[in-house]
């Protein structure tokens, strides 16, 4: 990944964990969306109501129970509703073409993150990155789209038989014997430029 857009993807990850990219979208499709498991509703409400001032739309929001719910206020001027919709549903696909090409190489990208104008996903099995920036959808930067992940049950090469609760020994089977690789992620601490002394 280029060192700017790594730099970018932890500002992302560190600032706007949690912060839903598609609920917004869902929201403009469907003209309702619940909040998901796991997230702050409060958070949740401030940030659709933000989407939805940028792009001048009246939402309601409220508390229900312990998380929250967003609605489109149908009496906005169609076209703008249109306009923005059309827009959420763009970027969406494009997200979604990037899923799918790092799904081919075996990655399972979780729940996208970000805000306005970009978004991350992580790979749930190795922690792979995935970088997009809505603004120009042919930048697309992360480890997702051009490694193959080294932990998908799927992979063709070096296939791992699947862990049962009574496991079988094979004579002569070493787990050592099994491909080792460091995948781990470079880290914006691997760039900073430590003089020693
Ligand atoms: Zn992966």
């Amino acid at each position: 990944m280029m060192p700017e857009h790594e730099q970018r993807f932890e500002r992302i990850a560190s600032e706007f964990l949690e912060r839903p990219a598609g609920d917004y979208a869902e929201l403009l499709r469907s003209g309702h969306v619940s909040s998901p498991d796991g997230v702050d509703p409060d958070e949740w409400r401030e940030e659709i109501r933000r989407n939805a001032r940028q792009d001048r739309i009246r939402v309601i929001t409220s508390r229900v129970g312990d998380g929250a719910v967003a609605t489109l206020n149908r009496k906005i001027p169609d076209d703008r509703a249109m306009d923005a919709m059309r827009a959420a549903l763009d970027r969406t696909t494009a997200l979604g073409d990037l899923e799918e090409r790092s799904a081919e190489l075996g990655h399972k990208p979780g729940r996208w993150l970000g805000h306005d104008d970009e978004s991350i996903a992580v790979c749930d099995r190795c922690g792979a990155r995935i970088y997009a920036p809505h603004g120009a959808l042919n930048i697309q930067d992360g480890e997702a789209l051009t490694e193959r992940c080294p932990s998908s049950p799927n992979r063709a090469e070096n296939p791992d038989p699947p862990i049962r609760s009574a496991p079988i020994h094979i004579p002569g089977r070493r787990s050592s014997g099994l491909r080792q690789r460091d995948d781990r992620p470079p880290t914006l601490l691997a760039h900073a430029a430590l003089s020693p002394g």
